[in-house]
This record gives C-alpha cells, structure tokens and sequence, in this order.
C-alpha cells in the first residue's frame, strides 16, 4: 500500500466574513477513496487547497502520515490534483504534458518518456502521445490530467469536481476507471464533488460537509440508510417527509406503528423520513389516496402519490406496475420499512 494517511485537525479559514471552514476534523486513512460532499459553498475546495498546499488554514493543522505539513509550500507536498477544468497546457503535446512534473525534477529523457508511455497505456490511450490537448475530447483531456497527477507517484491523489464538465456517459466510465486506478495503485485519494450519486458510487467513505464543518463521515450505505441528521438525509438521495405521531418508543405514520431507531424524540408530533423505495403502493377503490404522476424509469417507476390528508408521497415501485397504477388510480399507500429519520418538525408532509 502506497498511500498516506491524511488528517486535518480542527482547520478553519474565513474570507472576510465568510467562513469557508469551521472546524473541520476528518480522518483519511491510506489508500482510502473519500468523496468530499456537500452543497456549494460548504468549504469543499477549501479543504482541498488546504492539503494541496495552496491554501492556508487560520487555525488548525493538516497532518500527512501524521507530520504537521501546514505550512509546507505546494510543491514540496507529495500530491497529485486533477480539476474540474482541463488543465492541461495547451502548447504541449500530451507526452510532454504527462511528463512536465518529472521534467522540472530533472528526470532524464529516456525515463521520462518510459514512464510517459507507461502512464498512456495505464489510462487506455497508448498512441495519442504525440497529440495536442485541443485535439482531445473532454473525457480523454481528464484522462491525461489523471495521468499527470499521478506520473510521480504521489501518496495522495486530490480530484476537485474532476468529472463535472463532461457529458453523463463519459461521466460514468470515467468513475469507474477512476476507481479502478486508484485501487491498483492503493493511492489515498480525496474527491471533491457536489453530486451525491458520484459520491456514492466511487468512495469508500463519503464526508459530508455543510457550512464548513463534517455532518456525517461513513460508509455509502450507512449514510444513505441511517444518515445522522435529517441535512444528510435531505442531501443524500430523495427523501419523503410525512407527518406522524410519536407514541412511547414508536412513530404511527400512515396508520401503521413503526420503530424508531435511536432515541424517540420528545416532541409528539414529528416528521417522519422514508425513502420512495420503502414506499408500497397497491390499488385499492377505497385506499384513500391517488396516484398523481407516473415517471416510467425502465426498472422502476416513480409515482406522486396524493395521501388521504392531502400530503404527497414519492414511491418507487417495479417497472412492470407502472400500467396498473397510472394517474388516477385509488391506491393503499404503506411502508415496508422502519423510517430513516424520526425528527421534531413541521406538522405537514412534504417531498423534498
Ligand atoms: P463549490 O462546490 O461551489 O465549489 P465549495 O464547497 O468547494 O463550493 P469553497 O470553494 O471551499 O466551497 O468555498 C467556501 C466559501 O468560502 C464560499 O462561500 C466561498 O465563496 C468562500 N471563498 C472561497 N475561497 C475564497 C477566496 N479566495 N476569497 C473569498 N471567499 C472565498
């Protein structure tokens, strides 16, 4: 394993009066992918500048393999970045580009260009050496800035929204090469993104960040089935938000009594969090409530469904029901699931 352990320890920087970092502490262990997430504005690039070295914490430490590094300058820090714009330069040719940071080390020619090929070949595209930047599609661009991140073999790799500017294809093949690449080298690396299924799909831990500080850190799993907070539940795939009524250790929602995980609210009246795919809908003359919209999705379908008291509900139900529940059938609306969040709040439903 080839990777850092990287740590920042209580950073936080302001900009005027704008706090960009709040107290950020977060943990990343070697050869770790961790997906930095988080709506705009919540301190992502930030945190990033601050480990690549381009940034200055006001307070805090940044630790790599648990040496202060804080006030390390840029190009004496062992990582390699990828931004979201192509940042390759566009008067050399993409050899000379992969090669530019073993160049100013004074690597010799012949390595130099061993290596280059040898970086070619791992990202796919062995015979585009000799190519401009302006004669490389988007996907391909990234490639070769990924290429040029890692060519000395950093013990950190940083990716700052590195796939948002291409089409949802590319996109696509791109995380999974990306994470491919990163495992085969076992290069902790920090990805930066503000979309929560890329976030979800490439990291091995996704920190989500609100307002400068860490919300919740944990596995892609855990976070989407029991985010800690109803910011994490909100931001982390689509959520339901139904009125119910505490009772003892349970929520009654739907008329159904449920359990609630964790420690009951001392607030009665609730708002309940439910995923659409815990959502059943059945037909039913007398269910109550009606099916509003139905978005055909292939596998599935996603139905608006409008409850007995007038809230609406998102439910997710298998492809093949699309055509017996469509706009305008009476359904039985159910969960199949304890909620993913039982919190104090506003007394109407809502889909957010
Ligand atoms: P985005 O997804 O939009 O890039 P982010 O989560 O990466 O957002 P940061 O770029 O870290 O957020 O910015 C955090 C806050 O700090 C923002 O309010 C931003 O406007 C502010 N900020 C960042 N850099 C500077 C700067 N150099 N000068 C002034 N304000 C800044």
């Amino acid at each position: 394993m080839n990777g850092a352990r990287v740590e920042f320890r209580g950073l936080r920087r302001r900009f005027g009066a704008t706090v960009a970092l709040d107290n950020l502490n977060l943990t990343v262990e070697p050869g770790e992918l961790i997906a930095l997430l988080g709506p705009s504005g919540c301190g992502k690039t930030t945190a990033l500048r601050c480990l690549a070295g381009f940034e200055h914490p006001d307070e805090g430490q940044v630790l790599v393999d648990d040496k202060d590094v804080t006030r390390v300058p840029a190009n004496r820090r062992d990582a390699g970045m990828v931004f979201q714009s192509y940042s390759l330069f566009p008067n050399l040719n993409v050899r000379d580009n992969i090669s530019f940071g073993m160049r100013v080390r004074k690597v010799p020619a012949a390595r130099r260009h061993e290596r280059a090929q040898e970086l070619l070949e791992l990202i796919g595209l062995p015979h585009i050496g000799g190519r401009y930047p302006h004669q490389l599609s988007g996907g391909q661009q990234q490639r070769v800035a990924l290429a040029r991140a890692i060519a000395l073999e950093p013990r950190v790799l940083l990716l700052d929204e590195p796939l948002s500017a291409l089409d949802a294809k590319v996109r696509v093949t791109l995380r999974e090469e990306i994470r491919r690449l990163q495992l085969s080298l076992g290069i902790t690396t920090i990805f930066v993104t503000h979309d929560q299924e890329e976030a979800l799909s490439m990291a091995d831990r996704v920190a989500v960040l609100r307002d400068g500080h860490l919300e919740q850190v944990a596995d892609p799993a855990t976070l989407y089935d029991r985010p800690a907070t109803p910011f994490v539940a909100e931001f982390v795939g689509t959520m339901n938000h139904l009125p119910g009524t505490v009772v003892g250790d349970r929520v009654e929602v739907l008329g159904q009594s449920l359990p609630i995980d964790g420690p009951a609210p001392s607030a009665e009246r609730v708002e309940v969090l439910v995923r659409p795919e815990t959502v059943l809908v059945t037909p039913e003359s007398d269910g109550g409530a009606l099916v509003m919209v139905s978005s055909f999705r292939g596998s599935t379908a996603r139905l608006r469904v409008q409850l007995a008291d007038g809230t609406e509900a998102l439910a997710d139900v298998p492809g093949h029901d699309a055509l017996r529940l469509a706009p305008g059938t009476k359904v039985r609306v159910s969960l199949v699931e304890r909620p993913v969040l039982v919190a104090p709040g506003t007394e109407t439903g809502d889909v957010r």
